[in-house]
């Protein structure tokens, strides 16, 4: 975590922390100041008159105290602006250390392979970063501002008293220290467990309620808004009586922990009495020795709960750190060079899969020895049965896996050679499940090509037959899409990916059923223009609807991850093979359609 606190050196860090530490001394040097001004004031009234002239004492009692309380008051002043003037020139470390954590964990996130993501909730990888840095806020204010400056507390009072009042109170100090630490621990210890249950609880209650709430729509069709009150009620009820427990314990643990002070404040002051009764301490020592306890045990009372939060802290920020030393499968090789090295001035790629063997576990196979080409500026459709590996193919020419065996090359050259920022920049992607970010729909489209302008956008929405019925829109281009782009249409949400993919003007096109939530008039339209944004470019189309794949160079027929056919229409028509057979079945079933 140090290397995060005080990245590169940094002069402005430095100084902080340099100045934080010397108003943490001032503050404690302040503080315990206090206790020694209310002694000095008591000692002063409590003047022996005897010896002293009348007016000497007039003196005494009108000058010495009312100097005294304001050094006692200009003390406490002093004491508290320090305290504060740490926490403010502490809290740019602080902050800073978070901010590089945060953003170095989520670039990571970014890099990390699409396996990855794919086994892993996202949210719960977000709760870790969030839980994480709390903990290194945690972890930094505690010891700046409770565990090291407590420290030093009780160091300075058991110095002092020691020094002051003898051995056997600094002796008191120590042991009352020692023993409150130590039931504090245990306690805490011990109390966890209800924290436990009631943290479960809470957790489950929460995710119940968003479940609920999220099919709002399905409660209603069954009508089982009764089930779902009680199903949240049990969780509520668990939470309740745990929440019940760890407040029963909270009390005890108060109460165990001003017992064990207020013994030894009794004790102290038994002693002073003593003291006093033998001469060797003054009624002013007996003030100050209670002003100091007393000091002492207001940081002690945090004691529990920066036990119990630092020991939490330090978890989250493990886990935290563990997500940072995952490693990427798939990375660029240390000789990977940028694509545009290796073919200058090009417009467009081929690309090629040679004898490729594929799948995303090892126990079963999706692609199997499968071969293809497309040559530059040429398009290739992928037809075959659901789940024969279509989309997977795409996503090995993305790169965003690796074949088990085989290469795939883009324009001769193995993908692996390449540097994936450069791979990606040359491919233009419309996925089959598309997911918008919560924004606005120009914003959505704009994501293409970040620096492209008003005019361009639009353009790119006319490209994918979008632009008119954004316009129709209330806000138009500032029409907000809602969660995951829910608030539009499938068809509509297809053809913002689309005019997205207009934008990026990339060498290559991978379309993975583009048009399969359109309805037949807007999907003549936007393959229209597909077709002119294929123009000259590589494009691997996945295509259900074989009328798209008709349009297209070449099409290969996938069959439980083998290609079975390849082709031309026409070609393999003639043959009379699988591609005829599916598109005699999509021919029946469309004739179907329109006489019924
Ligand atoms: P469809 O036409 O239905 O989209 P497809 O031919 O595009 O199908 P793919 O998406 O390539 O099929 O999937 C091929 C097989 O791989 C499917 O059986 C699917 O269940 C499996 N699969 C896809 N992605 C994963 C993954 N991340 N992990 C494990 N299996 C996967």
């Amino acid at each position: 975590m140090l290397s995060y606190v005080k990245p590169n050196n940094d002069r402005d860090t430095t100084v902080r922390l340099g100045a934080a530490l010397g108003l943490l001394l001032a503050s404690k040097g302040l503080n315990v100041q206090v206790p020694f001004m209310f002694k000095h004031v008591v000692d002063a009234l409590s003047v022996d008159p005897t010896g002293l002239t009348p007016a000497t004492i007039g003196t005494v009692v009108a000058l010495t105290p009312p100097m005294l309380v304001v050094g006692y008051g200009v003390s406490r002043i002093g004491a508290s602006l320090c305290n504060e003037m740490r926490n403010a020139v502490f809290a740019k470390v602080t902050q800073d250390a978070i901010r590089t954590v945060a953003n170095r964990v989520f670039r990571h996130l970014h890099q990390l392979d699409l396996s990855f993501h794919l086994d892993r909730q996202t949210g719960a990888v977000s709760r870790i970063i969030d839980r994480g840095t709390r903990g290194i806020n945690f972890i930094m204010s505690s010891m700046v501002f409770n565990v090291v400056p407590t420290a030093l507390e009780v160091s300075l009072v058991s110095g002092i008293l020691a020094y002051k009042c003898g051995p056997s109170f600094a002796l008191l100090t120590a042991g009352t220290i020692g023993c409150y630490t130590a039931f504090t621990f245990w306690v805490t210890r011990w109390r966890a467990q209800f924290r436990k249950v009631m943290n479960k609880a809470e957790a489950q209650a929460s995710a119940v309620a968003v479940d609920s709430l999220i099919n709002y729509e399905t409660v209603k069709f069954f009508g089982n808004e009764e089930h779902e009150q009680k199903r949240y009620d049990e969780h509520l009820c668990r939470y309740q009586s745990a929440a019940i427990e760890t407040q029963q314990s909270l009390s005890l643990l108060n109460f165990g922990q001003g017992a064990i002070f207020s013994t030894s404040l009794m004790a102290a002051m038994l002693m002073a009495a003593e003291g006093i009764g033998s001469g060797q301490l003054t009624v002013g020592d007996m003030v100050m020795i209670n002003g100091l306890l007393f000091q002492l045990s207001v940081p002690l009372n945090f004691l529990g709960t920066v036990y119990r939060e630092t020991k939490q802290s330090l978890i989250d920020m493990s886990a935290m750190f563990a997500l940072l030393r995952e490693r990427s499968q798939i990375q660029d090789a240390a000789t990977a060079v940028p694509l545009e090295a290796l073919v200058r001035d090009k417009r467009t790629y081929d690309l090629e899969l040679d004898g490729v063997s594929f799948g995303y576990s090892a126990a079963r196979d999706i692609l199997r020895d499968v071969s293809l080409r497309v040559p530059a500026g040429t398009s290739c459709a992928l037809v075959g049965t659901s789940g024969s590996g279509k989309s997977t193919v795409l996503r090995l020419l993305y790169r965003f896996y690796d074949p088990a065996s085989g290469t795939v090359r883009i324009d001769g050259h193995d993908v692996r050679d390449v540097t994936l920022d450069s791979l990606r920049h040359a491919i233009g992607v419309v996925p089959q499940d598309l997911v918008l970010f919560n924004d606005t729909v120009g914003y959505n489209i704009r994501y293409g090509r970040l620096d492209a302008t008003d005019e361009e956008v639009r353009q790119a929405a006319r490209h994918a037959a979008i632009h008119d019925q954004i316009e129709g829109f209330p806000e138009g281009y500032d029409t907000l899409v809602g969660e995951r782009g829910l608030k539009l249409s499938g068809g509509e949400k297809q053809r913002i990916a689309l005019a997205r993919a207009f934008l990026k003007q990339s060498e290559i096109a991978l379309l993975d059923e583009p048009t399969s939530a359109l309805d037949s008039a807007t999907e003549k339209a936007v393959l229209g223009a597909l077709f002119d944004l294929a123009e000259g470019r590589t494009c691997v189309v996945v295509a259900h609807r074989l009328s798209t794949a008709a349009r297209c160079d070449k099409i290969v027929v996938l069959d439980e991850g083998r290609v079975v056919e390849s082709g031309t229409h026409a070609e393999l028509m003639a043959t009379g093979g699988a591609y005829a057979e599916l598109w005699a079945r999509q021919s029946e079933r469309v004739d179907g359609e329109e006489e019924a």
